[in-house]
């Protein structure tokens, strides 16, 4: 069903879910930039802006530094212990390419053997899409056969129009706004800029791209903003804290372009060079069968070398077409 209804009642309605869940959705910070956050009231939510926020949804399914175990040895009795949280039921407001992410990331987490925390903190995590109005600058995503405004696959969407918010729901399983209008409403057909994915075909293959190669390597700082930022990237580690009497073992998110990605026992790495793991990684992105780009753009607004996946798109089709 469609509805219309005014922005106080789609806050009022936020401002009730808070009371029974926790509420995730964009927040504006003092400096302007919008981050998801948990919010407390619907005073915090801003859903007036262009492109996505600066973090993704996965800080909130696939945390970074998650303690598995911690031991302490150190009295009489030894404790080993995982520690077990009950997942809060939750609900996040997002883009929709956010949520091809979130879907990519089911898919790997839940798949052969599940992680099981990761499935609880899915369980119980609604998803209500918010439609874009308009296209940020670095925003790629129809390139990747994902609509700015949902057309199918949605519990509840919001759309905000010239004169208030349409509200498209389909089962949401969740009490909706007081004082909406039913209304018959077909979505304007909204597309960011579509860049030819068929151009990179044969990107990983580094001898035959050259120059474009060069140009990667010459210019990444190796900071890892794109790949912290990118919502698809879950590569992690295991790490040890402390020592034989006290500490944890931590989960930490981990980047295919560190050096030692790949490095094995006795220091052989079968990927030695910086080209060999942006090959890896813009194969992951852009050509594997599952490929994990999205075109959210968050890699092009951080990088401080202008060379986020957009970028090198584009540097893939002028190469194609010289
Ligand atoms: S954000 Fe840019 S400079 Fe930093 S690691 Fe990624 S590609 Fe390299
Ligand atoms: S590679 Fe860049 S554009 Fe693609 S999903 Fe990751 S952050 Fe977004």
């Amino acid at each position: 069903m469609n509805y219309q209804t005014d922005f106080d009642s789609i806050l009022r309605w936020i401002g009730s879910l808070c009371r029974s869940y926790e509420v995730i959705a964009p927040k504006k910070e003092t400096n302007g930039d919008i981050f998801y956050s948990v919010i407390e009231s619907s005073d915090e939510v801003c859903l007036d802006f262009s492109g996505t926020p600066i973090n993704t949804p996965k800080d909130f399914i696939y945390e970074n530094y998650k303690t598995l175990l911690r031991w302490d040895l150190a009295g009489d009795k030894a404790v080993i212990e995982a520690p077990e949280e009950e997942p809060k039921k939750r609900i996040i407001f997002l883009r929709n390419c956010d949520i091809k992410a979130i879907r990519l990331l089911d898919g790997w987490f839940e798949k052969d053997i599940a992680d099981e925390d990761y499935k609880k903190l899915r369980e119980n995590l609604i998803l209500v899409t918010i439609g874009c109005h308009t296209i940020g600058p670095f925003c790629f995503c129809s390139t990747f056969g994902v609509d700015p405004i949902e057309k199918e696959n949605y519990t509840l969407q919001l759309i905000k129009t010239e004169t208030g918010y349409i509200l498209q729901a389909k089962d949401p399983g969740l009490t909706l706004p007081q004082r909406l209008e039913a209304v018959s409403y077909r979505p304007k057909e909204l597309k960011t800029e579509i860049l030819d994915l068929g151009c990179s075909n044969n990107i990983a293959d580094f001898e035959q791209n050259a120059q474009i190669y060069d140009e990667i390597t010459k210019r990444c700082q190796l900071c890892d903003g794109c790949t912290f930022l990118c919502p698809t990237c879950t590569c992690y580690d295991i790490a040890d804290h402390g020592d034989e009497t006290k500490g944890e073992r931590v989960r930490l998110w981990d980047s295919c372009l560190f050096s030692s990605f790949t490095k094995m026992a006795k220091g052989y790495d079968p990927e030695p060079t910086f080209a060999h793991a942006w090959s890896r990684r813009l194969s992951c992105k852009l050509v594997m069968s599952d490929r994990s780009c999205i075109g959210c753009g968050r890699c092009d607004m951080t990088c401080p070398a202008g060379i986020g996946m957009k970028s090198i798109l584009m540097l893939t089709q002028h190469k194609e077409r010289k």
